[in-house]
């Protein structure tokens, strides 16, 4: 499932997992108070702002965890110059954040 990112009026950003099908949150979970989904971020490989820290889904947490660390095996690629390595690790990870 991708992560989505929302805008709370009164707590600022929260990161939610969500199935595709899954209609956008409208009200914060936590105070009710109005959101707003933020458009085009996948946040679920990448470290990010205060927002993620703040929500206490483990499990969120555990697959940013994972997928970081593929995308770590791509950064390790990279350094080493081998590109072609690198394109086909990327691709990989890439697999596994759509099929998350
Ligand atoms: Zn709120």
């Amino acid at each position: 499932m991708p992560l989505y990112e929302y805008r709370c009026e009164n707590c600022g950003t929260f990161d939610k997992m969500q199935k595709v099908s899954e209609p956008a949150l409208e009200t914060c979970p936590r105070c009710s108070g109005k959101v707003e989904k933020l458009i085009g971020r996948n946040v679920g490989v990448q470290f990010k702002g205060p927002g993620f820290y703040r929500t206490d889904n483990s499990l969120v947490k555990d697959r940013v965890r994972s997928l970081n660390k593929e995308r770590q095996k791509d950064n390790e690629c990279i350094l080493d110059g081998d590109v072609k390595n690198y394109a086909a690790q990327a691709e990989s990870t890439t697999k596994k954040v759509i099929e998350a």
